[in-house]
């Protein structure tokens, strides 16, 4: 597939002084701030740390903040940024390519980051491209494995924009898999899910898989 060996995005939204407003509009009543800022204060002195010290005063609350930032998906249905459609006579391939990503591996809590490509063949029904964004986002941003978000994606596309032919392909670098356990930086995990035409019909596989990887710069 693509593997275009990006350099992995260290930027994990972690930045000291985040305000309200850096949690993405979500609303931090959802949220139970002072279960999470318990919670990791147990964890330090779990560690072996003083929660106590200086450094680590404000650092609960810092990443309940960060949680209800990261995890903000869990609060928003990602069909309602579907609803909205022109009425379009063109049947062939749109592709949105390159759509960045950050989401967390439920299972060790660590990000992974990457890009989604999404195309898909319209049947009378096209979607501004900018709501495929936001269905990314609303998806990645939750405790997530790489699978499933990309086959949530595909199936999205498939039930609300009743298209003939849908196709995701997400690359990622996890985290959990290049600063601890086997350690291997670089490595890049690719998911792929098709469906309609894109399952049935072997040339407009290639047809989209051409598009998804050819002509790239990095
Ligand atoms: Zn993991």
């Amino acid at each position: 597939m693509c593997a275009s060996g990006e350099a992995a995005n260290r930027e994990t939204g972690s930045q000291d002084g985040e305000t309200d407003e850096a949690t993405g509009g979500t609303p931090s009543h959802v949220v139970d701030h002072a279960r999470i800022e318990a919670a990791v204060r147990e964890i330090l002195v779990a560690v072996g740390e003083d929660p106590d010290r200086e450094g680590l005063l404000e650092t609960p609350a810092r990443v309940a903040r960060m949680y209800a930032e990261l995890f903000s998906g869990l609060h928003d249905d990602p069909k309602t940024h579907l609803q909205k459609f022109f009425t379009e006579e063109y049947d062939e391939v749109v592709l949105v390519r390159d759509i960045s990503f950050n989401s967390m591996c439920e299972h060790h809590l660590l990000p992974f980051m990457g890009k989604t490509h999404i195309g898909y063949i319209p049947k009378g029904k096209v979607i501004g491209l900018s709501k495929l964004a936001r269905v990314v986002e609303s998806v990645s941003r939750r405790p997530q494995v790489q699978e499933r978000m990309t086959e949530e994606i595909a199936n999205l596309l498939v039930n609300e924009l009743d298209a003939k032919g849908v196709a995701v392909v997400v690359e990622a670098t996890h985290s959990c898999m290049t600063m601890r356990g086997v350690r291997k930086p670089g490595s890049l995990c690719v998911t792929s899910a098709m469906k309609g035409l894109f399952r049935s019909n072997q040339s407009s596989r290639a047809e989209i898989m051409q598009l998804i990887c050819g002509n790239r710069t990095n």
